[in-house]
């Protein structure tokens, strides 16, 4: 029964997020990504990062002061997101201080190795900073080799558990997520290794014991926040199908009105073809891995949160990191301008007129290698 109604539930959400896209304007937008640095101290296998053509370095700091002027008082989001580590750009603070003087809303994804106790409470300080997503994704030792961190791993969980009890984070409002990543079949197979049914209710056991001790500890059981759980948000453990890791491609799972955690499914996104080149050419690769693009029409709506690149590059969207789909240079071009550009209104609309979008919206077929 719970099955059946996961299913429609999913089936429901789908078409609901498909219908929302038309009633988003083409020609503006509320919220835009900054890669404020495409350097990132870890070497994730599941990442592109490693195998990105374009340089490896910070955003010119005359393009982010332009691009926070743009944005002053205008009631928009600002996400220190797409490819990198953030916090390894030594302005960060200057940012984040200019947002709030700017009031500028400020999202900020990390991998969380930086984040120590210093960092992590002077992030808090600033009002603007509402959403940390935690880029957690591999919750046990097996799956964090994959990372390419010199960290060990008790180490790494060890800081996830300081920021949870944090007793500042406990009475903020910022939310914090944190993101898990599943590839269990993806496209029938599975692509790293990195998401085990088992080990992952393990995982969300220890969650549920925290839970637990933090409203012991006085976190607030409501919050003045809006959750913005979506379409797959779940409040109780019990209510999440148990094979929705071989199906959903989303999970929310509020533990407290400030603190998440997000299960994304990888296959979803598109793969670059040096990223595949990338792939099938690592040592212990067990296949040929051929992304197919899908001549089907299908509207998109990830173009409604255009990027800016370390290079400086507006692309239509994060999963365009090579910039392919460039809407100008913000050394020339407004976010404004950008966001109005013909460009990114047929993306949005006919995303399949471009090669870019018709490999991310393909299949990722798996080819077992003779040895
Ligand atoms: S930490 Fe993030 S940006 Fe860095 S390599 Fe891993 S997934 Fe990529
Ligand atoms: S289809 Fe195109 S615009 Fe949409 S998410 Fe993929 S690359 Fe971005």
């Amino acid at each position: 029964m719970i099955d059946t109604l996961g299913h429609l539930r999913i089936i429901l959400s789908k078409i609901k997020r498909n219908l929302s896209l038309y009633k988003i304007k083409v020609d503006s937008f509320n919220e835009v990504f900054v890669e404020i640095t495409s350097r990132c101290n870890f070497h994730c296998e599941f990442c592109p990062s490693d195998s990105l053509l374009r340089k490896k370095e910070d955003i010119k700091d005359e393009y982010m002061l332009k691009i926070l002027s743009e944005l002053r008082d205008k009631n928009k989001v600002i996400a220190f997101h797409v490819l990198g580590e953030p916090l390894l750009n030594k302005n960060f603070f200057k940012y984040l201080s200019l947002c709030d003087e700017y009031n500028i809303e400020a999202h900020l994804t990390t991998n969380m190795s930086l984040l120590t106790e210093e960092v992590f409470e002077k992030t808090l300080e600033h009002k603007c900073v509402t959403l940390i997503m935690l880029s957690l994704q591999t919750y046990n030792e097996r799956s964090f080799k994959l990372r390419g961190s010199s960290m060990p791993f008790e180490e790494y969980f060890a800081l996830l558990e300081k920021i949870v009890f944090n007793e500042k984070r406990i009475r903020s409002n910022c939310k914090i997520n944190i993101s898990v990543m599943n590839d269990y079949h993806c496209h029938n197979d599975e692509l790293w290794r990195l998401f085990y049914p088992e080990e992952f209710w393990k995982f969300m056991n220890t969650i549920e014991k925290w839970k637990d001790k933090l409203f012991s500890q006085g976190s607030p059981e409501k919050s003045r926040m809006k959750s913005c759980g979506g379409n797959f948000y779940y409040g109780r453990l019990d209510d999440i199908p148990k094979d929705f890791y071989n199906r959903a491609d989303e999970i929310h799972y509020e533990i407290t009105p400030n603190l998440a955690v997000l299960v994304k499914h990888v296959g979803k996104f598109g793969m670059p073809d040096s990223f595949v080149n990338f792939l099938n050419n690592r040592e212990n690769c067990q296949y040929k891995i051929k992304n197919i693009p899908q001549l089907f029409p299908f509207p998109c709506w990830s173009v409604q949160t255009p990027c800016v690149l370390s290079n400086g590059e507006i692309t239509c969207c994060c999963v365009d990191i090579e910039g392919a789909l460039s809407l100008g240079n913000i050394e020339i071009v407004s976010l404004e301008e950008a966001a109005k550009s013909k460009k990114r209104s047929i993306a949005m609309k006919h995303p399949i007129l471009f090669e870019t979008c018709r490999k991310c919206k393909g299949r990722l077929a798996f080819q077992k290698i003779k040895k």
